[in-house]
């Protein structure tokens, strides 16, 4: 049975109005640790997004509008899911641990009224996948309510916090959004937008956020664009239009909204009846979109930073077959996310495509645990080869990333173990050095074999006859556009777009193999 957290429909902000404390999770709500270095890998030893967000402003059932959006980014988070609503008087919230689909029932729906909703869908890290983490999290502060869901990880915690905390801030969590949330509360600006824009001017790192008070939405982009964040329209006739965000635009496709545009790096936008207003908050920062979205996050019917995920992965495959191309009879893609990269590089290569592995779409999210041991079942589970299409035949696989190593030496051994002759393995992006600090959930540095090894001795280890990885002049050829966007690339280079990253975890480490 899903397990809900329910906030009742409240009317009111704190009575006191007092500033200290500024704070405080509303109707018992309380977020856990903020978790940062620990990880939490799936069974599929895949990185993991941790977030995704919607926004929906004047539509009658705005909730069920951000039910059918959370479902299209369910993707980007499969532990809770949450969804707040407002009427213009009162504002409700509703979270589940689960998927979108197994919380949000025509039941639960009826209960969250507005026409006015935002939604966030997670995936945690260890130890804080707890109902009471999800978000979004609705908080009473000196300039009302509010209710805040948000994607990425700031890096300038301790600081702020040691700050606000002298300020007379009392903190209940660690959460980066309650950070947020009582930089609001303590900014002097006269206004709650001019408060949002301060707020968001004084945190460093990725985010990119929905909010909503009884009567407005606000959307926003971090300084540097790290996650993606779109904005959309669905017209009304005779009525004003409907306004929605989402962290990616094949949620719009669900609702039938028309993508408008990228909220911008440091861009602040301000929906209300009158329409939608922006502000850039923050402007002069060069742009570090996070360039692994287009390798593997986001789904490829998506545009985000401008681009379609599609063409790029397509590029990121053709540029592979140029860079590395070898003597095979079949390319393989590992499914899902290999698929359009390894049809990118069967094209160029002039070698026949076939699905050799197929995966199972129904092992249920008990099996996504950290446990090595299950972790081992996991990769059986998910993936079964076939057997007639690979036997004899020279196999070039193509997958998106290397992470310990151990799940590509599982599929490597299942291809041969199915009869091919010779098993090559191809990545679409180059190797994985360095963890992430933006929002990813990445293990440590220890761990990551690429930062540790070879490309020889992971070639050994995995068990294949050959492996290369996508150059990083060729990923940065596969996502380049007219309008020069700036990407992140630090988990490849350690070349970190903030000063604010824990500098332990990017020291050299040791061997593992
Ligand atoms: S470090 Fe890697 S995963 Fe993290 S934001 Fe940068 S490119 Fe993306």
């Amino acid at each position: 049975m899903t397990r809900l957290l329910f906030q009742g429909v409240e009317g009111e902000s704190d009575p006191t109005g007092l500033r200290a404390p500024s704070f405080r999770p509303s109707s018992g709500e309380r977020v856990g640790e903020h978790e940062l270095q620990q990880s939490k890998l799936s069974a599929d030893d895949k990185l993991r997004e941790e977030c995704g967000v919607v926004a929906i402003h004047g539509h009658p059932d705005a909730a069920r509008q951000a039910y059918l959006a959370l479902y299209a980014l369910q993707h980007r988070g499969q532990e809770s899911a949450g969804i707040a609503t407002a009427d213009g008087q009162h504002l409700a919230n509703i979270k589940g641990m689960g998927l979108v689909s197994e919380i949000f029932t025509d039941d639960v729906l009826a209960k969250l009224p507005g026409q006015m909703a935002i939604g966030h869908t997670r995936y945690s890290t260890t130890g804080d996948s707890a109902l009471l983490n999800a978000q979004p999290i609705r908080v009473d502060s000196t300039k009302g309510l509010i209710a805040i869901a948000h994607n990425g990880n700031l890096v300038n915690l301790g600081n702020l916090r040691a700050r606000l905390e002298r300020e007379g801030a009392y903190f209940q969590t660690t959460s980066d959004s309650e950070i947020i949330v009582q930089l609001i509360a303590h900014s002097e600006a006269a206004t709650l937008v001019d408060a949002i824009a301060d707020s968001l001017g004084q945190v460093e790192g990725a985010f990119s956020i929905v909010m909503m008070t009884r009567d407005r939405i606000f959307a926003a982009r971090d300084p540097r664009g790290f996650r993606p964040l779109s904005m959309g329209r669905m017209k009304n006739p005779g009525a004003p239009d409907t306004i929605v965000f989402a962290s990616e635009s094949c949620a719009f496709d669900l609702l039938h909204a028309e993508f408008e545009r990228d909220v911008l790096p440091g861009e602040l936008v301000m929906v209300t009846q009158d329409g939608v207003t922006s502000r850039q908050y923050a402007s002069g920062v060069p742009q570090a979109s996070c360039i692994f979205e287009h390798v593997y996050f986001a789904r490829p019917d998506s545009r985000i930073f401008g681009r379609w995920v599609q063409e790029s992965r397509d590029q990121m495959g053709r540029q592979l077959a140029r860079e590395s191309g070898v003597s095979a009879d079949v390319v393989v893609p590992v499914p899902d996310s290999g698929v359009t990269a390894a049809l990118g590089y069967a094209e160029e290569a002039g070698i026949p495509f076939r699905f050799g592995l197929i995966r199972n779409h129904y092992v249920g999210r008990t099996f996504i645990e950290p446990e090595q041991r299950v972790r081992d079942f996991g990769v059986r589970l998910k993936l079964n080869p076939v057997h007639n299409l690979l036997e004899g035949k020279r196999v070039v696989l193509i997958d998106d990333s290397i992470i310990r190593g151990t799940t590509s030496r599982k599929i490597v051994r299942m291809v041969r173990g199915a009869g091919a002759a010779e098993v090559h393995l191809r990545i679409s992006c180059p190797p994985t050095i360095s963890p992430c600090f933006y929002g990813v959930d990445t293990p440590s540095k220890r761990e990551l074999i690429a930062a540790n090894n070879s490309i020889d001795e992971i070639r050994r280890f995995i068990e294949a006859d050959s492996l290369a990885y996508l150059s990083l002049e060729g990923l940065l050829a596969s996502v380049r556009d007219e309008k020069k966007t700036g990407y992140c690339t630090a988990c490849y280079t350690g070349n970190y777009p903030t000063q604010w990253v824990d500098v332990a975890d990017i020291l050299p480490a040791t061997a593992t193999i």
